[in-house]
């Protein structure tokens, strides 16, 4: 039995059967964090001690992977920024808390773009994670150690953070099922702050149901978060058993297939699509207007509300202390990276007395407009296919020189984030890289379901019953070298 390649609703019921016992699932999972992590370098730091669980919990002895922006109570927990490596968490926060009261233990902490600021890992002030699939690549981002974790079979599953893709995008370049809920689903107590309009906790898994079973034990309401929806976030469990797509009117906004896109991507998409269209869903070409200013927007509210949450680390009562401790400029030159640093610069910038009509009052205007737009889009279908990024995963290093072509790889997750709305990578496809390194390398190409507010239920349906017609195409593993 090859513990590490089991979905974790599987693993689950076979300890639950005692078929296998949870410290034989954690030992075999350990043993290929200890083999394989020195090549992946997805961990920031790997547990050594775990509590007992009860076999009765829905998640009895699973363990789950941290990305390093969850706090948990004792644990380090850095943000992959130098900022905080010396920080023991003083509390919980409710997603773990969660899931440890189904059963679950922590794997430990996953690397991540300091701060979740980033789309390749490449930021994180620890280490740079690589993508399993071809080590000289890049996971993606922000959660680049929970999606090389999950794809290399380190952990069956983990949890992300999605602000403007950080979940879906990574999922989608390590080949595996990334989802987001609808913004304040998923509770953001003790969650490191990024932009808390946008924050939403979600996970990694290997199949569209695993995440389907983390959210239901997650999501729901929490008085420790201002912003949680206080509604049923069940889900109805015949959604699973759906083999085909009748009565799904699926939309494809035309604004999402663009120039410059790798010509894989946009083969692999649109056969996913054909393949929706053969399980009976009725296809419908749809427009959303406003997309094209979304990554501007993003570029705007995000780094605002980054300067405003970041502006607590000052080395005095939060984070890295320089030589002279009182020396707050030091404190934070020392303590935040580059990319840190551009966007708090950013940030005020945009928030200043003299801009703040022109960019920040003006991008939240343009903000309502691209929500417009997919309630209107959704009065007519029920669910959105795009393409989760515009290229597979890229070469380490190629992209940071220039921010810009960074943040052009968000270009597809960040409109769904303004709105709020759940969205979901799944694996549709292998793609030939087109960053003219000459290596032919093939690499996962990720399909990006959206749903409309709420629509958590339509997406997963959507997402298992494509999964499963895909399932004799989708047999690859990565290679880990
Ligand atoms: N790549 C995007 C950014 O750099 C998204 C980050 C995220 O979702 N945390 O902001």
């Amino acid at each position: 039995m090859h513990v590490e390649n089991l979905p974790l609703t599987e693993l689950a019921r076979k300890i639950r059967s005692g078929e296998i016992s949870p410290s034989e699932v954690r030992e075999t999972f350990a043993a290929r964090i200890r083999e394989l992590d020195p090549k992946i370098e997805a961990f920031n730091l790997v547990s050594d001690t775990f509590p007992e669980t009860d076999a009765n919990l829905p998640l009895a002895g699973i363990p789950i992977g941290i990305k390093d922006v969850f706090c948990e109570k004792g644990v380090k927990t850095t943000a992959s920024s130098k900022m905080l490596t010396n920080f023991s968490a003083p509390y919980e926060s409710t997603v773990t808390a969660r899931l440890k009261a189904a059963g679950a233990v922590s794997m430990g902490k996953l690397n991540m773009d300091e701060f979740a600021m980033g789309g390749s890992g490449e930021n994180s002030a620890l280490r740079i994670t690589k993508n399993p699939w071809a080590l000289d690549r890049i996971p993606g981002g922000s959660s680049a150690g929970s999606a090389a974790a999950v794809a290399a079979g380190l952990v069956p599953a983990a949890l992300g953070t999605d602000t403007g893709g950080s979940i879906r995008q990574p999922a989608s370049m390590c080949g595996i099922v990334g989802f987001k809920p609808t913004y304040g689903r998923i509770s953001r107590y003790g969650v490191i702050a990024m932009a808390s309009s946008l924050d939403t906790p979600g996970f990694f898994s290997r199949t569209v149901r695993d995440s389907g079973l983390l959210y239901e034990i997650t999501a729901g309401h929490d008085p420790m978060d201002s912003t949680s929806l206080d509604l049923p976030a069940g889900l109805d469990g015949n959604i699973w058993n759906a083999t085909d797509l009748k009565g799904v009117k699926i939309g494809i906004p035309k604004e999402y297939f663009v120039d410059g896109m790798e010509a894989d991507v946009t083969k692999e998409v649109r056969a996913a699509i054909e393949k929706a269209r053969e399980l009976g869903a009725e296809i419908k070409e749809i427009s959303l207007p406003h997309t094209q200013y979304g990554l501007a927007v993003y570029y705007v509210v995000m780094p605002a509300e980054v300067s405003t949450n970041l502006a607590r680390y000052d080395g005095l009562r939060f984070g890295h202390s320089s030589a002279v401790p009182s020396d707050i400029a030091k404190n934070r030159s020392e303590g935040f990276g580059k990319e840190a640093q551009r966007r708090i610069m950013l940030g005020s910038f945009v928030l200043s007395s003299g801009f703040y009509d022109a960019y920040y009052k003006k991008a939240a205007l343009v903000r309502e407009l691209i929500k417009k737009d997919f309630d209107d889009a959704f009065k007519e279908v029920d669910v959105i296919f795009t393409p989760t990024a515009p290229s597979v995963a890229w070469k380490i290093g190629e992209k940071t020189e220039d921010p810009l072509k960074m943040y052009l790889s968000d270009i597809f997750t960040v409109n769904a984030s303004l709105a709020g709305l759940p969205g979901l990578s799944l694996p549709v496809g292998y793609g030939k890289t087109e960053d003219g390194s000459g290596d032919q390398t093939e690499l996962p190409v990720g399909l990006q379901i959206l749903g409309p507010r709420l629509g958590e239920e339509i997406v997963f349906k959507t997402a298992n019953v494509m999964e499963k017609a895909l399932a004799s195409k989708m047999t690859k593993r990565p290679k880990m070298s």
